[in-house]
C-alpha cells in the first residue's frame, strides 16, 4: 500500500519537505467514498518565491551537467517508476478514483516519458550552415530556457507531470510543478522518487495551493521564470495566456478537447466497438482525448448503438482500488452534477437513453456508463467536454457531412475514424481539424509521437522525436566568418 502520510509530508522545495508558511492545509478526498484521504500544505506566495529561488539557484549547475549524466538520472526515474508501478497505481486510484487497471497503464505511460527523454537528452543537436550570401557561417545552438512553471490537471496525476518534467530536465531546465489540488499525492510521491534517482535539490520543486491564480501569477511575474507549460481546461488556459503575456513568457498549452469518433458503414463493427470502449472509457471518460461525440453512418447506426450499449452496460462500476472495477467514480460531486445536467438537457430535447442516464446515489461520486441516441447537434454536450462515461450518438449520411459536423467545435485535440477504405480514412483524417487522429484505433497517446491540439485545444506539442524537448529550448543563432 502507498504511504499516504509520507506523500503528504510537505511542499517539496530545494530537495526538502516544508510546511506552508500559512499553516493552512488542503483536504484530499477519496472520490470512491467522499472521505478525506490526506491533507497537504496550502502554499503562500512566499512559498512560491522560495520555489523560484531554489529552481533558479539550481539552474546553472543543471544546464552544465553533461547530457549523458542527465540522461542516466532520467533513466533511473523510469526504472524506479516501473519497479513501483503497483504502489504508484494504487496511490493514483485512491486520490483520483480511476480503476486500478487504468492507473497501472498511466504509470507505464508516465514512466515512458523518462525513458524516451533519457534517450533524447543525448541527441540534442544544433545546426551549422553557410549564409546564402557566402559572407558568413550560421551556427544554431539550442539552449535550455531556464526556470519553468508547470501546471497540471487531476485526470492523469502522474503522466501529465512527467510529460513536462522529463523533457524539461532533458533539455537542462529546472522546474516548479503545481499539480491539481485534487490529486497532489502522486506528484509528491514522484518528487521523492526523482530525488532517489539522483535529481539534485532545486531541479524539481512541487507546490500545492488552493489559490492557483494569485500564486502562479506571482511566479510568472518573476523575471527568472521563462517558460509556462500548462495542461488543463481551455478556460484556465486563456487566463494563463493573458497572465504570461504581461511578461512575454513562452507558453505551451495542452487544453480541452471535444473528440469526434466517426464510424463509416464499411467499418469493422467489432473493431469500432472495441476502439469506442477505449476512446470513451479509459479513465471513465475523464480524458482530454475522450470520444465526446459519436458520428455514426446510417447503415451501421443501429448495430453500433446496440453493440455499444451492451458493452457499456456490462462494465463493472465501483471503487477505483477494487481490482475488478472497470469504471471508477468521477473526481468530485460537482463533476457528477455537470454530467447529470448535460444528460438531462439532451433527454429533455428528445434524446433516448439506451443505458445509464442517471447519477448513482451513495457517498462516492459515481455516474454509470451511458449511451444516448438521437442527441441534437446543438445539445450542450455536443459543444462541451462531458468528461464522464457518457456516449452520445449522432447519425450522418455522407463523408462531407461527417467532416463538417466533426469540425463544428472550437476544440481540435483528438479525433477517431473507423473505415475499411484506407483512402477515405486518410481523406477524412486530413479534413478533420485536430492535432491527432486515430485511424481504426481507439488510442492515440504515445510518448514517441507529438501530442497536442489545434484551434482552442492548445499551443505546442509534448512528446515526439524533438517536439517535446524543443518546447523547453531556445534557438541561439551565432553569425561568424572564418
Ligand atoms: P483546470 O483547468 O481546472 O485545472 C488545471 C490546473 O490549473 C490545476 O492544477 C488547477 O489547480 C490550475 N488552475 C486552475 N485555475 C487556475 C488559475 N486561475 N491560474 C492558474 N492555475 C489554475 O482543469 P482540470 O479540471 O484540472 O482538468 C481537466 C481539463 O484538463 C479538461 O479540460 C481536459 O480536457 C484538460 N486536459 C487536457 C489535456 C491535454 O493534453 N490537452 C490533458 C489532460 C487534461
Amino acid at each position: 500500500m502507498p504511504d499516504v502520510k509520507s506523500a503528504a509530508r510537505g511542499l517539496y522545495i530545494n530537495g526538502g519537505w516544508h510546511p506552508s508558511r500559512s499553516g493552512r492545509l488542503i483536504e484530499v478526498v477519496d472520490p470512491s467514498t467522499g472521505a478525506v484521504l490526506a491533507e497537504v500544505p496550502d502554499a503562500t506566495v512566499e512559498d512560491a518565491h522560495a520555489c523560484v529561488e531554489a529552481a533558479s539557484a539550481a539552474a546553472s549547475v543543471w544546464r552544465a551537467t553533461a547530457p549523458r549524466k542527465r540522461s542516466e538520472i532520467l533513466h533511473r526515474c523510469f526504472e524506479l517508476m516501473i519497479e513501483r508501478q503497483d504502489m504508484l497505481a494504487t496511490l493514483i486510484s485512491m486520490e483520483n478514483g480511476k480503476a486500478l487497471r487504468d492507473a497501472r497503464s498511466e504509470v507505464a505511460y508516465a514512466a515512458e516519458f523518462f525513458r524516451w527523454n533519457a534517450e533524447e537528452a543525448v541527441r540534442i543537436t544544433g545546426e551549422f550552415g553557410i549564409a546564402p550570401s557566402g559572407t558568413n557561417r550560421i551556427i544554431v545552438d539550442y539552449q535550455p530556457m531556464g526556470v519553468c512553471l508547470l501546471i497540471t490537471p487531476w485526470n492523469f496525476p502522474a503522466a501529465m507531470a512527467t510529460r513536462k518534467i522529463a523533457p524539461a530536465l532533458a533539455a537542462g531546465c529546472t522546474v516548479i510543478l503545481k499539480p491539481a489540488s485534487e490529486t497532489p499525492l502522486t506528484a509528491f510521491a514522484l518528487a521523492a522518487l526523482y530525488e532517489e534517482a539522483g535529481v539534485p535539490p532545486g531541479v524539481v520543486n512541487v507546490v500545492t495551493t488552493s489559490a492557483p491564480g494569485p500564486l502562479t501569477a506571482e511566479i510568472l511575474a518573476d523575471p527568472r521564470v521563462r517558460k509556462l507549460s500548462f495542461t488543463g481546461s481551455t478556460g484556465v488556459g486563456r487566463l494563463l495566456l493573458a497572465e504570461a503575456a504581461k511578461h512575454v513568457i513562452s507558453c505551451s498549452m495542452e487544453l480541452g478537447g471535444n473528440a469526434p469518433f466517426v464510424v463509416f458503414d464499411d467499418a469493422d463493427l467489432d473493431a469500432a466497438l472495441d476502439g469506442a470502449m477505449i476512446a470513451k472509457m479509459r479513465n471513465a471518460g475523464e480524458a482530454c482525448t475522450a470520444a465526446n461525440r459519436f458520428y455514426v453512418q446510417s447503415g451501421i447506426y443501429d448495430a453500433f448503438a446496440h453493440g455499444l450499449a451492451s458493452r457499456m452496460s456490462a462494465l463493472k462500476v465501483g471503487s477505483g482500488v477494487e481490482p475488478e472495477t472497470e469504471c471508477g467514480p468521477m473526481i468530485t460531486r460537482k463533476a457528477v452534477e455537470k454530467i447529470d445536467r448535460l444528460v438531462s438537457e439532451s433527454k429533455a430535447r428528445g434524446a433516448r437513453v439506451l443505458c445509464g442516464g442517471e447519477a448513482l446515489s451513495g457517498n462516492g461520486f459515481f455516474y454509470p456508463p451511458t449511451v444516448m441516441t438521437g442527441v441534437p447537434d446543438d445539445a450542450e454536450m455536443a459543444h462541451e467536454e462531458i468528461f464522464g462515461p457518457v456516449a452520445p450518438l449522432y447519425r450522418f449520411e455522407t463523408e462531407d457531412e461527417a467532416i463538417d459536423r466533426a469540425n463544428n467545435t472550437e476544440y481540435g485535440l483528438a479525433a477517431y475514424v473507423y473505415t475499411r477504405d484506407l483512402a477515405r480514412g486518410l481523406r477524412v483524417s486530413s479534413g478533420i481539424e485536430a492535432g491527432m487522429i486515430a485511424l481504426n484505433r481507439g488510442l492515440v497517446s504515445d510518448p514517441a509521437a507529438p501530442f497536442g491540439g489545434v484551434k482552442q485545444s492548445g499551443l505546442g506539442r509534448e512528446g515526439g522525436q524533438h517536439h517535446g524537448i524543443a518546447e523547453f529550448m531556445e534557438a541561439k543563432y551565432i553569425a561568424t566568418s572564418f
